[in-house]
């Protein structure tokens, strides 16, 4: 399974992580991504891998658990 880090300090808002995942990243009300110590939903890796790859700014880490 995989456990979802964000880096909030390199979270800009951009979304991107969601409008490719939005079952996986959780944002709120102003576009900050909240999925911060969420796992991943059984089947979504490889969702989850692309929307983490799609963050300019390399906010996000998924660590196998
Ligand atoms: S794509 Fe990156 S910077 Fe944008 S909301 Fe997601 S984690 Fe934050």
């Amino acid at each position: 399974m995989l456990r979802i880090k964000v880096d909030t300090t390199l979270c800009s808002g951009h979304a991107r992580c969601a409008a490719i995942a939005p079952d996986v990243y959780r944002l709120d009300d102003n576009g900050y991504c909240v999925a911060d110590g969420d796992d991943v939903p059984e089947g979504m890796e490889a969702l989850a891998q692309r929307g983490a790859r799609a963050c300019p700014e390399r906010a996000i880490a998924l660590i196998e658990i």
